[in-house]
C-alpha cells in the first residue's frame, strides 16, 4: 500500500519546500496518535516536531475530536461579516484574557502569513489614517514570517526570495540583539525615528531562520527604545506562542508590550488552520469612525471559522491543565539536562535551548547553511529509526509535543548522540 499511495500521490500532488525531481521518499501517513504518526506500512514515527511546528497535544487528540465533532454536527461555517457566532467570542475572550492586557482587539484569518499581512495591513493603514510620514518597516535579519508577499518582504531574503525580489518591498533589516550590537542598533532606531512607522520581530527564537535565539533582556532593551521613539510593535508569535519558550507566551518573557500580535500554528493545537492577528486599542480606534472607508479592508472566505475557533478553545483548554504545565517544565528540563551533557562534544558547533525548543549546529566543513547537505544525510536516518526531525540545513532542533513521553526524547537524545558519534 505505501508504495502504491506513494505514486499516486508523485502523480498528481506538489509538495510544499520540495524539489520534486528529489522527492522519491515521501511517506504516506495514515493515522496519528499522540506523539506518533504511522505510514501505510504500519511503521511508526516519533513526532519531533510537531509537524510543521503546530501539534501542542498530540495527534488526534480526543478531547479535541469531541469538541470539534459537536461543532460540526451544530454550525459548520458562517460569514463573518455581518454574522458572529459563539465559538469566535468564546475564543476572543480566552485569548484577551490570556495575553498583555493592552490587547483589546481580535481579527481572525487563515494561516500565519495572512495574520502577519493583517498585522502590516493594520499598522500602514494606522499611519495612514493619521496621515503619518513614517513609512519603513523595521525587521530581523534571518527573520521568517511566512510566504505571501507582504509576509515574505518583511523576511529575510535568500535563495527562496530570490525570484520574487523585485516585487517585494523595500525594509529595514537590523541583526538580532546581542550585547555587543544594541548599542549600535539603538542608535539606528533612535537616528530614523522619524521615519519608522513599525517594527515586526520574531521574540527569543527566530525558528526558519535556524532556531537562532537571543535574550530576552536584549530584546527589551531594543523594543522600549522602539517604543520611546513612537515605532509600532508587531510580535510574531506564531511558532513561540502556546508555551513553546516555557512561558504560556513569549510575551510572559518581556516587559515592553507589543501594539499588535500574531498567532497560529499551535493556536488550534495543530488541528486546523487558524490565524489570529490581535491589537491595542489605539489602533484599533484609528479607524473606528463614522467614515465607512475607514474600514480594515481584509478579510477571508473562511474568517474566523466557527470549526477551527472551536478546535482552538479545546486546545486552550488542555494547554492550561496542569498536567500540561507540568509536560512543558519536564520537556524544558530534560532538554536542559541534555544540552549540557553534549555542550562540549567535538562535533557539534553550538547549542541552545528556549524552553521547550531545543537546537544544535553540527560542524561541517561549509558555513551553516539552509542547504547543508547535513539535512539530506541526517533527515533519512532519522526517519530509519523512527524519529521525525527536519534538520534545517546542519542545525538539529526538536520542538515536541508536549505529551511526549521522557523514554521516548532519551530515544531521540541517545539517537541524537549514536549519530554524533557515527557520522
Ligand atoms: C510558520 C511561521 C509563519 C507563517 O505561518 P504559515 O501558517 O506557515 O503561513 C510566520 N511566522 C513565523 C514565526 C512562523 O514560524
Amino acid at each position: 500500500m505505501q508504495d502504491e499511495l506513494r505514486k499516486r500521490d508523485f502523480e498528481v500532488n506538489w509538495h510544499p519546500y520540495t524539489q520534486m525531481q528529489q522527492a522519491t521518499d515521501i511517506i504516506p501517513i495514515v493515522r496519528g496518535e499522540g506523539s506518533y504518526i504511522f505510514d501505510a506500512n504500519g511503521k511508526r514515527y516519533i513526532d519531533a516536531v510537531s509537524s510543521w511546528w503546530v501539534t501542542l497535544h498530540g495527534h488526534a487528540h480526543p478531547y479535541i475530536a469531541k469538541k470539534m465533532s459537536e461543532q460540526l454536527n451544530t454550525l459548520e461555517h458562517v460569514i463573518f461579516a455581518g454574522f458572529t457566532h459563539k465559538p469566535a467570542i468564546e475564543l476572543s475572550e480566552s485569548l484577551l484574557a490570556l495575553l498583555p492586557n493592552n490587547q483589546k482587539k481580535v481579527f481572525y484569518t487563515d494561516n500565519g502569513s495572512t495574520a502577519i499581512e493583517v498585522a502590516l495591513k493594520m499598522c500602514i493603514q494606522y499611519g495612514y489614517h493619521l496621515q503619518s510620514n513614517k513609512k519603513k518597516i523595521l525587521a530581523f535579519k534571518n527573520g521568517y514570517h511566512g510566504d505571501t508577499f507582504g509576509a515574505m518582504s518583511v523576511s529575510g531574503r535568500g535563495i527562496w526570495t530570490d525570484p520574487f525580489g523585485e516585487l517585494l518591498f523595500d525594509v529595514e533589516f537590523i541583526d538580532a540583539p546581542t550585547q555587543d550590537n544594541l548599542a549600535e542598533t539603538k542608535k539606528f532606531i533612535s537616528q530614523h525615528a522619524d521615519e519608522i512607522l513599525c517594527f515586526i520581530y520574531e521574540p527569543l527564537v527566530q525558528g526558519a531562520g535556524g532556531m537562532l535565539m537571543h535574550k530576552a533582556t536584549d530584546l527589551d532593551e531594543l523594543l522600549s527604545c522602539a517604543k520611546q521613539n513612537d515605532i509600532l510593535l508587531i510580535q510574531d508569535e506564531i511558532f513561540v506562542g502556546f508555551g513553546r519558550t516555557g512561558k504560556l507566551f513569549a510575551a510572559n518573557h518581556l516587559q515592553t508590550k507589543a501594539d499588535v500580535m500574531c498567532f497560529s500554528k499551535g493556536l488550534t493545537g495543530g488541528t486546523l488552520p487558524l490565524g489570529v492577528t490581535t491589537c491595542s486599542q489605539q489602533i484599533y480606534d484609528a479607524f473606528y469612525s463614522e467614515d465607512s472607508t475607514k474600514a480594515l479592508f481584509h478579510g477571508h472566505s473562511f474568517t474566523a471559522s466557527p470549526l477551527a475557533c472551536t478546535a482552538a478553545l479545546a486546545s486552550l483548554d488542555l494547554l492550561l491543565m496542569d498536567e500540561t504545565q507540568q509536560n512543558i517544565q519536564r520537556i524544558v528540563n530534560l532538554h536542559a539536562d541534555f544540552m549540557s551533557k553534549i555542550s562540549k562534544h567535538p562535533k557539534i558547533k553550538t547549542v541552545r535551548q528556549q524552553g521547550t525548543i531545543f537546537a544544535l549546529e553540527w560542524k561541517t566543513s561549509e558555513e551553516t547553511s539552509y542547504f547543508s547537505d547535513m539535512h539530506q544525510l541526517l533527515y533519512p536516518k532519522f526517519l530509519e529509526k523512527g524519529i521525525l526531525m527536519r534538520p534545517l540545513g546542519n542545525i538539529i532542533y526538536l520542538v515536541p509535543p508536549y505529551c511526549t513521553s521522557t523514554e521516548d526524547l532519551n530515544y531521540i537524545y541517545e539517537t541524537i548522540l549514536l549519530f554524533l558519534e557515527e557520522l
